[in-house]
C-alpha cells in the first residue's frame, strides 16, 4: 500500500534488522526497542488492524511470535515475553499494518503495562458476557 512504512519494509525501499522471513510475514527488531530484543512480526500483505487480517495469516504469524520468543528465550536475562498487539489509535496504533509486537522481558527493567481495574457486580459480568456472545 502506498505511504505505509511497513509496506515500504516488505518491499525493502526501508532498511530493517530482519530475524526471520517466509512468504507470509517478515519479523525485525523494533526500532524503539522498549526493551532489548523487542521484536515485530507484520504480515507481507497489507492488512490495517487485528479486524482485517484473515484468521489464517494472524495464526500462521502467532506461530512465528512463538518461534521468536523461545529463541529470544535463550538471550542473557531474558526471563518472559509480553506479546502485543495495538488495534486502532485508541488502543494506541502508530502503523496502521498489521503486526504483533514481541517484547522480552527482564528482571528490573522498566517497561510499564498497566491494567486499571473496573469493577462490575456479577450482574453485569453476567449480561456483558451475554451481550458479547450474542455478536459472534
Ligand atoms: P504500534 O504503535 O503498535 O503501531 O507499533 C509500531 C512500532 O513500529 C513502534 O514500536 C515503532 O518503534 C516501530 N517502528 C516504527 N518505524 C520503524 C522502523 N523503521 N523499523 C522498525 N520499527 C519501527
Ligand atoms: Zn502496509
Amino acid at each position: 500500500m502506498n505511504n505505509c512504512l511497513f509496506c515500504k519494509i516488505v518491499n525493502k525501499d526501508i532498511p530493517n534488522y530482519t530475524i526471520y522471513e517466509d512468504d507470509v510475514c517478515l519479523a525485525f527488531l523494533d526500532i524503539s526497542q522498549a526493551t532489548l530484543g523487542h521484536a515485530l512480526v507484520i504480515s507481507k500483505d497489507h492488512y490495517a488492524n487485528l479486524l482485517e487480517v484473515p484468521t489464517n495469516v494472524l495464526k500462521h504469524m502467532m506461530g512465528i511470535a512463538q518461534k521468536i520468543a523461545k529463541a529470544e528465550a535463550h538471550l542473557p536475562n531474558v526471563k518472559g515475553f509480553n506479546l502485543l498487539n495495538n488495534c486502532n489509535e485508541a488502543a494506541g496504533q502508530t502503523i496502521m499494518h498489521f503486526h504483533i509486537h514481541i517484547i522480552p522481558r527482564y528482571e528490573g527493567d522498566d517497561l510499564v503495562i498497566k491494567f486499571q481495574e473496573h469493577p462490575l457486580s456479577s450482574e453485569e459480568f453476567v449480561k456483558l458476557a451475554a451481550k458479547i456472545k450474542e455478536e459472534f
